[in-house]
């Protein structure tokens, strides 16, 4: 008998549950990814994940090769791809990791029925992307838990499975073609201080991490300039890098830091669960609050202002400059580039996440879209009139300003006293500091900025 184990979002061999159990069952297997059109339709095949993903999917195929194997990878309808491939091996069994996403959840029933037609059996693995699988934790009368905090606790006190090696050998079925793999160099448009994605990588920066930088995370992670969180998320998207084993290994070092980035892990979760109970939150509010952003021309501009990083307030502009560059913004500045753009530009939390999904390498439904909707007080936050002060910000979390130099060179020159604040330089200072003055005025004292020009 054969199998046949397909890949999506679990780019890996190390702790693989579905590749161990496609191994376990079969003689040979067919490891398989599918491009699948229907993901470039819905927008979400951007430029940087789509060269990540070339990366990670030449270093799986390299994993393989190295235990005798390697990855069959077609272009096509993932249902239909899937059928012929399962024909041409003549396996009986099909593995894969469970997803969250409606996306998602509609490809597995479309899977199961196709091949349950034809008397093959679809084996969808729980654990695979996430920790702690959606829905085995939930409060009482509840699918998911809508607050984190004692979501935390459960997810805490919720046994992991032991993590897997990666298989000695893997033997690939005979007579099944592949296409050659979507190579990086082809991507057009990425950003130019792009990491490089795979399993080797994403275990190499996760060890390094552990080892180097965890035990300063608790006081660090906020420090803009500083930079000390993982940078695993990209691998964790792609599931290069396994959440199960990243938690335990940050538990086996111990220490508050470790604590900390495990606590973070569960925000991971956390966001996957909300998503797996309430799909539809992809796009339609978490908890509506009757919002009515500002739609008009001056919103487009305050907009486009926002995404090429001209909007004037320093910290703001130097997060956006770092999503372009980088493909990649610290969570301190994403944290307060969606405060600024949903709660004192007052625009839609949804045209911020697009922006963020056009760019970002992480860029993940379940994580973006939630921690879009955190922010903008349409979502999970027990606080949700919360504001972040663009200044007050900047100075707490770059107060030497040297993020802010490193992304906006028009400041580089100005000292850490106004470098928050550039519209207070008079004389010949402001006359040669080549920077927009703010787009929108800060109203002091009010819980909630209101825009300067009122709502248009
Ligand atoms: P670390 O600080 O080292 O954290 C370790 C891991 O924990 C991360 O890799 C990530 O997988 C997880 N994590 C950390 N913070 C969060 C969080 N708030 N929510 C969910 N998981 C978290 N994260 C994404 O992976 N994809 C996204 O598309 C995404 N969009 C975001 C949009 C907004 C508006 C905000 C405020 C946050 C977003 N995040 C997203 C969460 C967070 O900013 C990133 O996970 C983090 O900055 C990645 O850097 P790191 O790997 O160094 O994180």
């Amino acid at each position: 008998m054969n199998s046949v184990v397909l890949f999506t979002s679990d780019l890996r061999l190390h702790d693989h549950p579905a590749l161990r159990a496609a191994l376990a069952a079969a003689h040979d297997v067919v490891p398989l990814f599918v491009r699948d059109p229907a993901v470039d339709r819905s927008g979400f095949a951007a430029p940087n994940r789509l060269a990540f993903l070339a990366d990670c999917l030449a270093d799986l195929d390299a994993g393989l090769r190295d235990r005798g194997g390697r990855l069959v990878v077609r272009t096509g309808d993932t249902v239909a791809e899937l059928h012929a491939v399962a024909r041409q091996a003549d396996a009986d069994e099909v593995h894969m990791a469970a997803g969250c996403s409606r996306f998602a959840r509609d490809r597995e029933a479309r899977l199961r029925h196709a091949l349950e037609s034809d008397g093959r059996r679809l084996y969808v693995h729980d654990g695979v992307t996430t920790a702690v699988p959606p829905g085995a934790v939930t409060p009482q009368g509840s699918d998911h838990f809508a607050v984190f905090t004692p979501y935390f606790r459960r997810w805490a006190a919720e046994p992991l499975r032991t993590p897997l090696a990666a298989p000695r050998a893997v033997r690939v079925a005979g007579g099944v073609r592949s296409e050659a793999l979507p190579s990086r160099a082809s991507v057009t448009d990425v950003s130019e201080g792009l990491p490089t994605g795979g399993e080797r990588e994403g275990r190499r920066r996760l060890g390094s991490w552990l080892s180097r930088l965890a035990d300063t995370y608790e006081e660090r992670h906020d420090d803009l300039a500083g930079d000390a969180t993982s940078h695993l998320s990209a691998y964790l998207h792609f599931g290069a890098v396994s959440a199960t084993e990243a938690v335990h290994r940050a538990n086996a070092r111990g220490g508050t830091g470790a604590s900390a980035f495990a606590r973070q892990l569960c925000w991971r979760d956390f966001h996957h669960q909300v998503l797996a109970a309430r799909p539809e939150t992809a796009t339609a509010d978490y908890r509506p609050r009757q919002d009515h952003w500002r739609r008009g021309a001056e919103a487009q501009a305050d907009l486009r202002a926002w995404r090429e990083g001209r909007t004037g307030y320093p910290v703001v502009d130097a997060a956006m400059r770092q999503l372009a560059h980088e493909g990649w913004m610290h969570n301190r500045g994403r944290l307060i580039a969606a405060s600024f753009l949903t709660k004192t530009l007052y625009v839609d939390w949804r045209e911020g996440a697009r922006h963020f999904l056009d760019l970002l390498v992480d860029g993940d439904v379940a994580n973006n879209q939630l921690n879009w909707q955190w922010v903008a007080g349409t979502g999970t936050d027990t606080r949700p009139n919360r504001v972040l002060n663009p200044v007050l910000q900047g100075r707490k979390y770059d107060p030497h300003g040297a993020y802010v130099r490193r992304w906006v060179p028009e400041l580089a020159g100005l000292p850490a006293g106004t470098i928050h604040e550039p519209w207070k330089l008079t004389g010949p200072e402001r006359d040669a500091c080549d920077y927009p003055d703010p787009i929108v005025a800060l109203a002091d004292g009010l819980a909630r900025f209101r825009h300067a020009r009122g709502r248009d």
